[in-house]
């Protein structure tokens, strides 16, 4: 993907939204799970692939309603 020059703003918690052209392009799927670092003093956000909705581990997922939950989350959440 070629570079896009897309201009965002850090909002008051420090979030931004990366837009949907973005998203598309990169295939950050809602519940996505991304990595950040920082490089050369630039911000590097890419895909990391599926995560726990909870604990952001990315052992033994279940997918349930479009979110991931491991083992220990859910094993968590049963004994509630
Ligand atoms: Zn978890």
């Amino acid at each position: 993907m070629k570079a896009a020059g897309y201009l965002v703003r850090v909002d008051e918690l420090g979030r931004i939204v990366i837009p949907v052209r973005v998203r598309r392009a990169l295939d950050f799927d809602k519940g996505a799970c991304l990595e950040l670092f920082t490089e050369d003093n630039t911000l590097v956000i890419r895909k990391y692939g599926s995560c726990c909705t909870f604990c952001h581990s990315d052992e033994e997922l279940t997918e349930h309603m479009d979110k991931f939950i491991c083992a220990s989350c859910l094993q968590k959440l049963m004994a509630k």
